[in-house]
């Protein structure tokens, strides 16, 4: 079974995060900028104009650079966890025939993702869908395989799905599969 909170969970902190400091850099600057037109008391008061745009730029550079750092620190992370995801890739991405026909059957040829009020979509199937994103090092196994119409296919994309979508398809699938292949998701070990 495919442990998805911890892998759902970081990526999202990490995106929040970025919008945390984006906006941190964002006010600082700004907050940097009037605190210097407000600011200069008569002993400090830059009289050049370089001297202006001097106490101006150390102002800004002062507030960014805490989170400027934090930044870098960020994307760092993120680039070894998009190379890690290419490294998990599997080798063979297409499901074959012989797994595109249990999925099939398995689902009964209809749509197994969700719909509004959480019900299952009643479309035909039409794809195999990767449960756990191929991109993302998600398995070309029976045990990833999804079926999906196109609509379904097409919105659901390369997104990781959450923990609570993976909870309720296995829910849903308890009532047309045998119990023994309701679990949903693989993800490729690191190569
Ligand atoms: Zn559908």
């Amino acid at each position: 079974m495919l442990e998805l909170k911890r892998i759902y969970w970081i990526r999202q902190a990490l995106r929040l995060a970025m919008a945390g400091l984006t906006v941190w850099i964002f006010a600082g600057v700004i907050f940097a900028l009037l605190a210097n037109f407000r600011k200069p008391t008569a002993g400090q008061r830059a009289t050049t104009v370089t001297a202006i745009f001097s106490q101006m730029f150390d102002g800004v550079l002062a507030a960014v650079a805490f989170p400027g750092v934090l930044v870098v620190v960020l994307i760092v992370t993120v680039l070894i966890i998009q190379a890690r995801d290419v490294r998990r890739r599997d080798p063979v991405r297409q499901f074959t025939r012989q797994q595109r026909r249990e999925g099939m059957a398995r689902a009964d040829g209809q749509c197994e993702m969700e719909a509004g009020f959480r019900r299952r979509c009643s479309r035909p199937a039409e794809h195999g869908d990767h449960f756990y994103p191929w991109s993302k090092g998600g398995s070309t196994s029976l045990q990833n395989f999804v079926a999906a119409c196109s609509r379904c296919n097409r919105a659901k994309g390369a997104r990781i799905p959450s923990p609570a979508q993976q909870q309720r398809l296995e829910r849903r699938r308890r009532t047309y599969v045998t119990l023994d292949a309701v679990a949903v998701g693989e993800r490729q070990a690191l190569g």
